[in-house]
């Protein structure tokens, strides 16, 4: 089944301890819908500025995605820049612009308003909403966040978190929204605000998956070399929403496979900057680490 899919375009500037790159392509949507590609066609809903490069364009459209809901507006594209510290983890917002994102206020592709599966990337809460109630009978809706619009859009977040099956979110961003300093509380306490189930990222140390008679724990694979973390959270998002809508079913064992499916996609798409993995990977490649995935974590019973 297809995926909508909206959230954030940009161009990003990223600096890590080993390298700095300029220009990459970038921002939620970017990210999430060439990961959910390599399971489910997407169609994308986004702003850019006369300024996005083509060869962008054609990158998306080299991983089938569709982009009739693609405006190319008057005006600059997004831009974020950010910078690593030493341990990868922790990250520093240098600057950011939304640009033709203050102006954008979709109307939906006729085509695109019968979506089954709808995955809002990062984006403040008012637009992921706007798009949402476009879409006439969502079957299964995740949407992703940031601490940015829990500190400056609450309310609206809290009157999408009604609207939705499935919230996924950072560890840091769970324990402020929460206001609780335990992941297990936090993750139980959001399930009573609204979605089905809560996805609460760790990093490097996996994933928590929380649903009314559901817990699941996923590890992070072990990579000895990150090259660039940026988009990780947003192509595990976009790999676990496009698993899902491959197999049109949701589930407790769906949710554990698009989970794992989520980890693989992102520990690919940080041995490298921007999208630059993700475009020589392989369903092979993809098969393999989630078999490895598997054995990492398997034990007898006796
Ligand atoms: P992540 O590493 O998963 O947090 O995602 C990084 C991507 O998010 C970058 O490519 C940025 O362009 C994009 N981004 C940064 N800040 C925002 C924001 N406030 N809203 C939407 N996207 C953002």
């Amino acid at each position: 089944m297809s995926l909508l899919l909206t959230g954030s375009i940009g161009l990003d500037d990223v600096k890590t301890p080993q390298a700095e790159q300029h220009d990459l392509l970038g921002g939620s949507a970017s990210y999430a819908a060439v990961a959910a590609s390599f399971f489910t066609p997407v169609n994308l809903v986004g702003i850019v500025g006369e300024d996005f490069p083509k060869k962008f364009l054609d990158l998306y459209r080299k991983h089938g995605v569709n982009l009739d809901g693609l405006e190319i507006a008057t005006g600059k594209t997004f831009r974020w820049s950010g910078e690593y510290e030493s341990n990868m983890n922790n990250r520093r917002t240098l600057s950011i612009a939304l640009n033709v994102f203050e102006k954008f206020n979709p109307t939906l592709p006729a085509q695109y308003r019968s979506a089954p599966f709808v995955f809002l990337a990062n984006i403040s809460p008012q637009i992921q909403m706007h798009v949402l109630s476009q879409v006439t009978k969502p079957k299964f809706v995740v949407a992703d966040t940031m601490d940015l619009w829990i500190d400056i859009a609450k309310d609206a977040l809290l009157e999408l978190l009604t609207k939705i099956d499935c919230l996924i979110l950072n560890e840091s961003e769970a324990r402020e929204l929460m206001k609780d300093a335990s992941l297990i509380k936090a993750g139980r306490a959001l399930l009573k605000l609204g979605p089905k189930f809560v996805c609460i990222k760790k990093g490097e140390h996996g994933c928590l998956l929380f649903g009314k008679d559901l817990f699941f724990s996923a590890p992070a694979f072990p990579l000895e070399d990150i090259h660039d973390p940026t988009g990780a959270g947003d192509c595990f998002a976009g790999a676990f929403t496009g698993y899902l809508a491959k197999t049109g079913k949701v589930n407790a064992d769906t949710l554990r496979k698009a989970v794992i499916y989520g980890s693989v996609i992102a520990s690919f798409n940080v041995e490298n900057f921007s999208l630059t993995r993700l475009q020589t990977l392989t369903p092979a490649e993809i098969e393999s680490r989630y078999q490895s995935f598997r054995q990492m974590s398997h034990f007898e019973l006796h």
